[in-house]
Order: C-alpha cells, then sequence, then structure tokens
C-alpha cells in the first residue's frame, strides 16, 4: 500500500488541551494516519514510505472543518452588501436564487467554493443549500469530505417550484445519495421563520429514518426572536424544542439570541450548534454567547456560512475574529482563547457532523492533513504553534492538502480541479446574475 511520510514539521494534535510535537514527523498509509512521533522517524519506517514529504519547518495539523456553509452562494459574493439581513435575503438573495439559481449555477458555484475551501486548509464541509445533488457531484469532484444537505423552504425554491413536496425532495435527494464516503447526505431546513411546525417536523422525522443529520439556521437574529415568540408564543430554541427536532443530530446554526433556558436545553438535547462569527458581524445578527456555550460543554462547530454574508471561505480568518471577537465584546482578553477555537475548527466540528475518525493526529484516524508554511515574515518567529495558527496565519499559507490520504494541494496548486476552467465557469455564470 502507499505510504508517505511527511518530516521536519511540527505536529499539533487539537485536543484540549492541545499536544505539539515541535519538531517531529508523520506517516500515513491508504486514508489512515500510521505513525507519528518526535525528531526524525525510525529508518525502517522512512525506508518504506513511497512517498517522503520536507515539510521545511511547516506546521502539520488536521484539516479545518467548515461546519457551515452555502457553497453555491459564492457566486452571489458581493451581490448586496452592508445590509440587514432580512433585507439582504428578502430584497436581494431570494430573488436572486428565484431567478438564476440551476443545476449548473449550484455545480460550478459549489466547484468554485471547494476550491477555496481546500486552497484555504478547509478539508470537511457541510453544505445546505438547493439542487444539493449538483453540489455533492462538485464535491466529489473537487475531493472533499462533508455532508450536503438539501435545502428546504415553505415558498417555491430552486428544483423545487411546488413547496407541497419540498420534504419529499429532500427525501428523494436521501434516497439517491446514501452512503458515498467522505460524502453523507442530510437535510437543511432554512430557518423556522420560512419551515412551518409541521415541514420541520417532517423533515426531521426522514433524518432519523435515515440516521441522517438535519440542520436549521436558529436565533439568528433579534427579528427572528421577536417575530417567533409572537407568532408561536415561544422563544426559536424553546419553539424547537416543543417541537421535539433536537437531538444528537441535529446541527443548529448561529445560536446569537439565546437566553440561559435555551442554552441548557441545546446542552441537554446533545444537538450541536456551528458558531459563524464573520456572517453574523456582517449582517449586525448579533454575537453568539460563546463563553457561555463552552462553559455548558455544548457540542460546537465553526462555519464560515455562505460566501454571500462572509464574504470567503477561509477558517484561519474566521478562528482569528472569534476568539478576538469575545475578548473585546467581555472585555476579557481570557473570555475564549485560541485552542478553544481551533478545537471548534477541526475535532469539534467532525464530531458535530458525525466523522468520529476525524479531527485528531492520532494513528487510525483518518489522513486528513493540511501542511502550513511558516517561511513568510507574518509566521516568524515560532514560539507557540496553536497561537500562530489562530492570530497570524491565513488560509494563503497553506502549502500541502491530503484529504482521507489522497493529496489535493501540493505547494499551493490545486490537484483535483482544473482552476482555469472553473474560473472560467464561474465568470460566465455571473454575467447572467
Ligand atoms: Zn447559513
Amino acid at each position: 500500500m502507499e505510504t508517505t511520510i511527511i518530516t521536519n514539521v511540527a505536529l499539533v494534535n487539537p485536543t484540549l488541551p492541545p499536544e505539539v510535537i515541535e519538531g517531529g514527523w508523520l506517516a500515513f498509509s491508504g486514508e489512515r494516519i500510521q505513525a507519528l512521533g518526535p525528531g526524525t522517524p525510525p529508518a525502517e519506517r522512512a525506508r518504506q514510505a513511497t512517498t517522503r514529504v520536507d515539510g521545511r519547518g511547516g506546521i502539520l495539523l488536521l484539516g479545518l472543518v467548515n461546519a457551515h456553509t452555502h457553497a453555491a452562494m459564492s457566486l452571489f459574493r458581493g451581490l448586496a452588501d452592508d445590509l440587514p439581513l432580512k433585507e439582504w435575503l428578502e430584497q436581494h438573495i431570494f430573488p436572486a436564487e428565484a431567478r438564476v439559481v440551476t443545476e449548473e449555477f449550484v455545480y460550478w458555484g459549489s466547484l468554485l467554493a471547494c476550491a477555496e475551501m481546500i486552497l484555504s486548509g478547509t478539508t470537511t464541509m457541510a453544505d445546505g443549500y438547493f439542487h444539493e445533488d449538483s453540489a455533492l457531484e462538485a464535491a466529489r469532484r473537487s475531493g472533499m469530505r462533508g455532508v450536503l444537505a438539501q435545502g428546504v423552504v415553505d415558498f417555491p425554491a430552486p428544483g423545487c417550484p411546488d413547496p407541497s413536496f419540498n420534504v419529499e425532495n429532500a427525501i428523494v435527494f436521501l434516497n439517491r445519495c446514501w452512503g458515498e464516503e467522505p460524502l453523507r447526505a442530510g437535510i437543511f431546513c432554512h430557518s423556522a421563520y420560512t419551515c412551518s411546525p409541521e415541514t420541520i417536523q417532517k423533515a426531521k422525522e426522514a433524518c432519523r429514518v435515515h440516521d441522517a443529520l438535519f440542520f436549521i439556521h436558529a436565533a439568528e437574529t433579534e427579528v427572528e426572536l421577536q417575530e417567533t415568540s409572537s407568532r408561536y408564543g415561544f422563544r426559536p430554541l424553546e419553539h424547537l424544542a416543543r417541537l421535539d427536532i433536537l437531538d444528537e443530530k441535529t446541527v443548529l446554526v448561529h445560536g446569537v439570541w439565546l437566553s440561559d433556558e435555551e442554552m441548557d436545553l441545546v446542552a441537554s438535547s446533545g444537538a450541536g450548534l456551528v458558531i459563524c462569527t464573520e456572517s453574523n458581524m456582517k449582517l449586525a445578527s448579533g454575537i453568539a454567547p460563546l463563553p457561555e456555550l463552552l462553559g455548558r460543554g455544548i457540542r460546537l462547530g465553526l462555519g464560515t456560512d455562505g460566501p454571500a454574508s462572509n464574504n470567503d471561505l477561509d477558517l484561519f480568518g474566521e478562528m482569528d475574529l472569534t476568539a478576538k471577537l469575545h475578548k473585546v465584546a467581555s472585555m476579557d482578553p481570557t473570555a475564549v482563547d485560541a485552542p478553544s477555537v481551533l478545537h471548534m475548527a477541526t475535532r469539534g466540528g467532525a464530531r458535530l457532523l458525525g466523522f468520529e475518525d476525524v479531527g485528531l493526529l492520532e494513528p487510525g484516524f483518518q489522513a486528513d492533513l493540511i501542511l502550513i508554511g511558516t517561511r513568510r515574515p507574518h509566521m516568524q518567529p515560532l514560539y507557540h504553534p496553536v497561537s500562530q495558527l489562530v492570530y497570524a496565519a491565513r488560509g494563503a499559507d497553506v502549502e500541502s492538502v491530503w484529504v482521507a490520504g489522497r493529496q489535493l494541494v501540493r505547494d499551493g496548486q490545486l490537484l483535483s480541479l482544473d482552476m482555469q476552467e472553473v474560473m472560467a465557469r464561474a465568470t460566465e455564470l455571473a454575467k447572467g446574475i
């Protein structure tokens, strides 16, 4: 079997607290990590390797996990900015989606996003959008790992003009796309303000039958809090709990406007929660109570949200801003530290998405690896690799990427996709928007 050995690297295992080997090596065989250690590898192991990579003093980390995005919306990047969520969605995004989102749009938009994510060190994504078959096809071609979730709303949507069939449409997707590791299928109900209680419950039931993940935006804005409270008499998370949809296979997204009782509800249900700091900042939705969520032991991941509300898919930037925002919001520099954010963006996100053998640098785990160069001024000197990754590194520092042992990036060049073709098609499609 093909065995790759990477030498001359700092190894960062994003446990809490993190484990760091300042100078070491790692070997993987097939799709799994085989061994790792400090210094130079034993002569016998080095001799057996079929591929040898000199890490040149870089940092070897697990691939990052973008636990919430809408990949195809990369084609809407920069289309409408500096607006509140409600106006941005209802006057710009929803109408544009109704006008131009086709299977072709989703395929090429998702490919553009996959290229951006892989090149900036993200190896796993959770996507939620329409025409999700096309997103899945793009993810497969790119080589990424992920959960692709068919979008559901209670109004005519791309690929589902009659909303009375929205959940059936998602079930067809689940049936067709089941069991294509490293890609998995799920359902994404947009929110409790675009989906009725019946729609949400039907979609969650379908996920239970298929043992699939269920995603939903929840408690994102103050307007959502007010509307849900007046329509149903309960706050957003109380409403979802009463629909009996909170469990370990439900992934909530945002969680900005949460009461203490709602945080307790999330914690006791085992549901996961994805924090999307930059999107919440850009749409001025608010600041998720991350220190309190961490304190309750809630399963947390980090997401960029769609490229139209961020406007990039660089998780290094997301980690940096997440840690810093909570320091200034609480006027406490210890509020959220670098190891916690790194854990959310790796092991935390992987577990949230059900990839139990992803996200740790340990023998037997999936070889989803990224090599980050440290030979540029902003990466020197290197006292604390974890701090450097969160507070100084950028997606552009990623030199090599492997997913399940397959190399997708070498020396900053994407191997799995024809970038010129992807860029040309994206540019062409943007002309029609
Ligand atoms: Zn979203």
